[in-house]
């Protein structure tokens, strides 16, 4: 396919969340020529925008830094990235002070740094995403002369050496070539993969598929966290965990309050939980017992759910909500391929088997920035590489339409290798995906994009599972009904690298 040269940038940045914003920002005030590229809109799109906003930014006192930790490494059941838990937790007052430098205006629940830091959590009023993520967007176009190219999707990386020059990008069924000395991926994660999922449709872990193309590792790739607070019906509605303290509770359809055995209630870790949840046939939010001044302060929307509904019941439904499995980076954000930077929920390791709430805002806000000055600073020693670009795993344009096999897909994942797995149902899913693999090979689609998104996911799905079925045991959100204990055995991380065994690196 013809490629059109478009445009010669310092940096890349591929994404427009929290994290791609943020890189970006940085990437300009260290002087460099910065464009963001993003599927969807910048700043209206990603996991980001749908958020509740809440970040949990480490505190600075030692003690209390101890804590945030121990917190975070029993969540992520000791396997955790150390070096970057490290960074998490020494440069979170740095990002708050950060953020409120170009974002002055903000209002968050806690009116100063001090006070942010020692609440430890700090959300954005009201709790949606987009009304932090718009602002953003608007400082950019305000105050900064990065460019923003909506719309576009990345499609490969290209290199010359052992570095990054550029990336191939579809735009209406069309390939463009961006120039860059540095590359900055923020395309988010993967859970878009499951039938059943809160994040947007733009997670089909592009960027993930991306680096694997380039050779990089990929790491903790079984780990996909399950989210159970949401209700499906007769709304949509995300419910605030602090309801449970507040009197809500899950019941199911026998009217059985099925978390009452379990110490914290509704109020476990996400995945215990979800799976709970899973069991049951269906499974109802109820709030008879939760007053109605504290719902009308903290979830007025589920008051004009049941005005609008009345005497309707509030289902709820599991759903894929973060992938804490990605692209292994240093401290620095830096990869093994010169020029080549990733940030965000692309990334992993950090959170290990699973993650608590407020960390992954917390990490876009920490290490975006962190991404954006390397990146920078590695432009500063790069000249512009001339090369011819091409992309030869790409498809002839056809007639084919591809959704069918993303829809396939997201529905074997959701029901043989999602909240609950076991060597038989992930076998079958192999089985499902190496024949959808092969239809898609044979396909020639008319919109170019789809094909892409159901490469990226199809060759992701399949790493998942291989690494679910090497840890033969549960940790975290993996789940295995066939080894349903923890076994220290497996005290470490799974480590694909495309053209190796997956390898364990044991802790
Ligand atoms: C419903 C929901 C609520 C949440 N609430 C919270 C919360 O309150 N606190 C918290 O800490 N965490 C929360 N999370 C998790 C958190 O929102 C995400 O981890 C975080 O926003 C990820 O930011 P990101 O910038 O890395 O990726 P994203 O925000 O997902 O952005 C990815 C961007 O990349 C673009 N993109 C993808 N592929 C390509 C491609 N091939 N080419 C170009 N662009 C591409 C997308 O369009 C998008 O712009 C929540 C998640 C969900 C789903």
């Amino acid at each position: 396919m013809l490629i059109n040269q478009t445009g010669q940038y310092d940096v890349v940045v591929v994404g427009g969340g929290l994290s791609g914003m943020h890189a970006a920002i940085e990437s300009s005030r260290n002087g460099a020529k910065v464009a963001v590229i993003s599927k969807k809109k910048t700043g209206k799109s990603g996991s980001s925008v749908v958020s509740k906003s809440i970040h949990r930014f480490a505190p600075t006192d030692l003690s209390m830094q101890s804590v945030y930790l121990k917190k975070a490494l029993e969540a992520g059941r000791f396997i955790n990235d150390r070096e970057l838990m490290k960074v998490l937790i020494n440069k979170g007052s740095d990002s708050v002070e950060n953020l409120l430098l170009y974002l002055p205006s903000l209002y968050f629940n806690s009116k100063s740094l001090d006070e942010m830091l020692y609440s430890n959590i700090s959300y954005h009023n009201p709790k949606k995403g987009v009304f932090l993520t718009s602002k953003i967007r608007e400082y950019i176009e305000k105050h900064t002369c990065i460019s923003i190219f909506d719309g576009f999707t990345a499609v490969e990386i290209m290199t010359k050496g052992n570095s990054v020059c550029g990336l191939i990008v579809e735009n209406n069924n069309e390939l463009q070539y961006f120039s860059a000395k540095s590359i900055i991926l923020a395309t988010g994660g993967y859970a878009y993969i499951y039938k059943e999922t809160s994040t947007t449709n733009d997670e089909t872990g592009d960027g993930i598929a991306m680096a694997l193309r380039k050779g990089l590792p990929l790491s903790d790739m079984e780990f996909v966290q399950f989210y159970p607070y949401r209700v499906v019906s007769p709304a949509i509605h995300d419910i605030f965990p602090n309801l449970f303290s507040e009197g809500a509770v899950f019941l199911n359809e026998k009217n059985e309050r099925f978390m009452d055995d379990f110490p914290n209630k509704e109020l476990e870790n996400r995945d215990v939980l979800a799976r709970e949840i899973f069991k049951q046939k269906e499974v109802f939010l109820n709030l008879d017992n939760c007053s109605v001044p504290y719902l009308l302060k903290e979830s007025p929307e589920l008051l004009k759910i049941q005005e609008k509904y009345p005497g309707a019941p509030l289902k709820v439904v599991p759903k894929a909500h973060f992938s804490m499995g990605g692209i292994r980076i240093q401290s620095d954000c830096s990869t093994d391929l010169g020029g080549f930077f990733a940030c965000g929920e692309v990334t992993g390791g950090l959170h290990g088997a699973n993650r608590l709430a407020g960390y992954a805002l917390t990490e876009t806000a920490v290490f975006g920035p962190i991404a954006g000055r390397n990146a920078a600073l590695y432009a500063q020693s790069k000249k512009q590489e001339d090369i011819t670009p091409g992309a030869a795993f790409l498809p002839q344009i056809g007639q084919d339409d591809i959704k069918p096999i993303k829809r396939q897909l997201r529905d074997v994942m959701w029901e043989k290798a999602g909240i609950v797995k076991s060597k038989k149902t992930l076998l079958e899913a192999q089985t499902t995906i190496s024949e959808l693999k092969s239809l898609l090979g044979k396909s020639q689609p008319y919109k170019l994009k789809d094909w892409v998104e159901a490469y990226n996911m199809l060759n992701l799905a399949a790493i998942m599972i291989e690494s679910s079925l090497l840890r033969k045991e549960s940790r975290g959100a993996h789940f295995r009904s066939d080894y349903p204990d923890e076994n220290d055995a497996f005290l470490g991380n799974f480590i694909y690298q495309q053209g190796s065994d997956m390898d364990f690196n044991k802790l």
